[in-house]
């Protein structure tokens, strides 16, 4: 017998968890945010088996986070295609022409020379790629992201790309931190946003985590990333 994507008992926790989420971050939105800010949630598929991803998907989720190129390009082929795709982890300029065609976002732009590496790629392809620049607002040594400072300048020189649109920020506050390290976030946004430089957007706000996506829905969080609380803990541990 054929199993349907829907028909895995085995997978059920994957649809309270998913129920659970939304239900979160609707209750943060409608306590904190006005009727007609919208926060998607992004499942993040690290570690995660295709079959899981897609039973995912099959429950409503429609946008995937990916960290790794050679895991996802592992993967690719197997996800149900309705759903939409966001390369969220470090990304090296040379990896880039892996995913150019095949991924909707790259949320972690955090130099010139991987935004320069996009649009060269993006321009061959004859698309634009929407990105997100990361904030490291831990100030983290071993995160990337750029720092607050270097923000602006950074967005400056990728508003002269032709075929790469910036749509906002990303931004992973360190485990643990406190409310202000989100506040601190959103403020950074709002003050780019009022800058108004041309040629980019500032419409988005990815930020949240398993462990903080309703304090990030507080904090003006436009898109939440959920591994954990929806696929269960990882296999193996982060580098
Ligand atoms: C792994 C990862 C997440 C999800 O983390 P969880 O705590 O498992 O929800 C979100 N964003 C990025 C960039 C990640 O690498």
């Amino acid at each position: 017998m054929c199993q349907t994507v829907t028909d895995r008992p085995e997978f059920q926790y994957i649809a309270e968890n998913y129920k659970e989420i939304l239900y979160n971050v609707e209750n943060a939105r409608a306590k904190y945010r006005s009727a007609e800010d919208k926060v998607q949630i992004m499942a993040v598929t690290k570690t995660v088996p295709p079959e899981k991803v897609n039973f995912a998907i099959a429950q409503g989720i429609d946008l995937l986070g990916e960290n790794r190129v050679q895991e996802y390009l592992s993967k690719k082929e197997q996800y149900d295609p309705s759903a939409a795709v966001h390369m969220i982890g470090h990304l090296q300029t040379n990896k880039v022409k892996y995913i150019i065609d095949s991924v909707d976002m790259i949320q972690s732009v955090d130099s010139a020379k991987l935004a320069g590496e996009i649009n060269r790629l993006a321009v061959a392809h004859n698309k634009r790629m929407d990105i997100l620049v990361e904030v490291n607002i831990g100030a983290e040594e071993s995160k990337s992201g750029v720092s607050p400072q270097e923000l602006l300048p950074l967005l400056e020189d990728i508003s002269m790309l032709e075929n790469v649109s910036v749509r906002g920020l990303m931004a992973i506050p360190p485990i643990g931190s406190g409310e202000d390290v989100f506040a601190r976030m959103h403020e950074i946004f709002l003050e780019v946003k009022e800058k108004n430089i041309g040629g980019i957007q500032m419409e988005l706000l990815s930020m949240g985590m398993s462990g903080d996506y309703e304090l990030a829905v507080k904090h003006g969080s436009g898109l939440v990333r959920i591994g954990t609380k929806l696929f269960g803990a990882r296999k193996y541990l982060e580098v």
